[in-house]
């Protein structure tokens, strides 16, 4: 039975660029194993957007002097970009900014409401009486009355990570300048000390497969510190607006928002696949909002398994927050939040009792620094993926993120390492061994691969292709856990086992003096070449859909991406996707069954050996 797998992915905010420790903290291993999980025939959805609101954004634009809606624009379509260049598949890459978000997000709050899990109450907020209006967290910094970091945002401490009580800032001082003064407003606040006890059984539930440092964080966190009440509401006018009569001009404050955006990129993607699929048969694409419902497959199905890819920093929200606002929305949501009120008798798609899917896992990264500092985008002290992508190929830099990723603790990008695992290991050690055996058959075979008689197979043989066989379930496992160094670590392992075995029985020697057997040899290379291209796949999918080419196969492993321009009543967003199609993403992961005879394509190198001029090269540009 495929299981339903939702890959869910930190939404990144359009204030700033992509950088590679936000690809190797969310978005690569996010992508490594939602190709995998296709791979072995599951279904997959993966989704995650930009996010357009929030104060982080506004701020962004008020420096350029330009419409937030154009600013969140240009990142987006940069993130998107990015993206397409590093192969990441998302089923749906959206925005926070699209009607149906805004509605998903409002019948959450609604259905957390009528579930007696939101209070409102008076608070002191600053506000700034220049420009007459309420200045949220960002727009305020002072000290921190816990730690005396100086950068404190009004309402939380970047610092020492605590939630702070604007009035209690010590010095505050308004980003735009002007005098603050601090006024009463009132907004609602989430009871998350109501759903403590459901957050910790959630969390001990999962406490053996989740990473040690992402429970650490949170389960320990709840015990000694419990869940304390959340205000959930902002005075400000960019963002979704609090779905009540009275409370015009307050909007979801971005963090309740933004979670949800897992939940309602999967709504919007099932409505675009169902308008997707009629267009295919040669219907006309339907113009009413269509009802379909592929989502609860993810959304009400307790047996999928939804893994939660981000930063250390995000950790809380993820474990504790999000699970609270899902625990307190329960069925409630199913009931208030219809996509298509016109078509939809029952108000309970999902039917009686239903609740939304907590996370499986959390498996959150570390962060990683660069040449020993801090990755700043401010300093310029960063490699930016799309700049990095106009030097080298992606399956380099994905190989390099890999390795190096920060799953247990920080890790560091070191040019002198980039260049030197591409070379050493890459290159000479994977890459090598696909390119010369291909060429080597390719040239005294005819382009075929050896017609040999495989119960002619010798013991040396039989073994090697056992060991690599037994690679798909070790492998497998590695990355079923979101042990993704492990998984290529053992793989790249299995590639020096080949080269092990082509030392020992050298065809190149053999080919002259007896080619019946080093036409055994070279056939038990290229098999566990072609099965080692599938274990390679989920990390270096450019590479790998190459070398399945140069094979001769005719379905390609993976399916293609592409961009949508989706209309609401808020205007146009373009959209990332990804076609499976009828092609591509078969259950491929398995061993090889390489025909003896079968036609290969004439083979060619799969990646680049890198000149160590590049290390100075690229130091040089840090900083500047
Ligand atoms: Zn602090």
């Amino acid at each position: 039975m495929p299981e339903n797998i939702l890959i869910a992915i930190a939404w990144p905010y359009a204030n700033a660029e992509i950088h590679v420790g936000n690809i190797t903290g969310s978005h690569l291993p996010g992508d490594i194993v939602a190709r995998y999980h296709r791979l072995k025939g599951n279904k997959v959805l993966m989704v995650s957007g930009t996010d357009s609101h929030g104060t982080p954004v506004t701020l962004a634009a008020d420096k350029e002097g330009k419409p937030v809606e154009e600013v969140y624009k240009r990142y987006h379509d940069g993130f998107i970009e990015l993206f397409q260049g590093f192969g990441i598949t998302y089923d749906l890459f959206t925005t926070t900014h699209t009607e149906n978000h805004f509605k998903v997000s409002q019948a959450m709050f609604l259905a957390l409401k009528q579930n007696g899990y939101l209070f409102t109450q008076f608070s002191k907020q600053w506000y700034s009486p220049s420009s007459k209006r309420f200045l949220p967290d960002r727009y305020v910094e002072g000290t921190c009355y816990i730690c005396g970091f100086e950068s404190a945002r009004s309402d939380q401490c970047d610092n020492c990570g605590n939630v702070l009580e604007p009035e209690k800032l010590i010095n505050p001082r308004s980003k735009e300048g002007g005098a603050l003064e601090l006024r009463e407003t009132e907004h609602f606040y989430l009871d998350l000390s109501k759903l403590e006890p459901d957050v910790k059984q959630f969390l001990r539930e999962r406490a053996k497969h989740m990473r040690d440092t992402v429970i650490g964080e949170s389960l320990r966190k709840i015990e000694s510190e419990g869940l304390k009440p959340r205000s959930i509401t902002r005075d400000l006018d960019w963002g979704i607006p609090v779905p009540l009569e009275g409370w015009e001009g307050k909007r979801l404050y971005v963090w309740i928002e933004a979670v949800v955006g897992y939940l309602s990129a999967a709504i919007e993607w099932s409505q675009l696949s169902d308008a997707a699929l009629s267009e295919s048969k040669g219907e006309k694409a339907r113009v009413e909002p269509s009802r379909n419902d592929a989502w609860l497959e993810w959304w009400a199905n307790p047996a999928s398994k939804h893994f939660y890819f981000q930063g250390k920093d995000n950790i809380f929200f993820h474990t504790s927050m999000w699970p609270a606002e899902l625990m307190g929305a329960g069925e409630q949501f199913f009931e208030i939040f219809s996509p298509s009120p016109a078509l939809t008798p029952n108000p309970s798609p999902a039917g009686r009792g239903a609740k939304l899917t907590l996370p499986y896992d959390v498996p959150a990264n570390q962060f990683m620094n660069l040449e020993g500092q801090k990755i700043s985008g401010s300093r310029n002290w960063a490699v930016w993926g799309l700049d990095a992508l106009t030097r080298y190929d992606p399956d380099a830099l994905r190989y390099y993120l890999t390795v190096n990723m920060p799953e247990a603790k920080d890790s560091d990008w070191d040019w002198a390492e980039f260049v030197a695992r591409n070379n050493n290991e890459l290159v000479a050690t994977w890459g090598n061994l696909a390119n010369r055996v291909l060429a080597f058959c390719y040239k005294n075979w005819d382009g075929h691969v050896p017609d040999v008689d495989v119960s002619t197979l010798r013991p040396a043989d039989r073994n090697l292709l056992a060991v690599i066989e037994n690679g798909f379930a070790t492998v497998g496992a590695e990355l079923e856990a979101v042990r993704l160094r492990s998984a290529l670590g053992e793989t790249m392992k299995l590639a020096t086992a080949v080269n092990q075995y082509l030392d020992v029985n050298a065809p190149w020697t053999a080919i002259k003096t007896d080619k019946a057997s080093a036409a055994l040899t070279v056939y038990t290379a290229l098999k566990a070449i072609d099965s080692l291209k599938v274990m390679f796949s989920p990390f270096l999918p450019f590479t790998s859909e190459k070398l399945h080419s140069f094979f001769g196969y005719e379905t390609p492993l993976f399916g293609e991406q592409y961009v949508e321009e989706i209309k609401d009543s808020l205007g146009t967003h373009t959209g990332l996707r990804y076609r499976v199609g009828q092609v591509g993403d078969l259950p491929y992961w398995k061993p090889s069954e390489l025909k003896p005879g079968q036609k290969l394509n004439l083979p060619g190198p799969l990646f680049k050996k890198l000149e160590e001029s590049v290390i100075d090269e690229e130091r040089a540009r840090l900083g500047k």
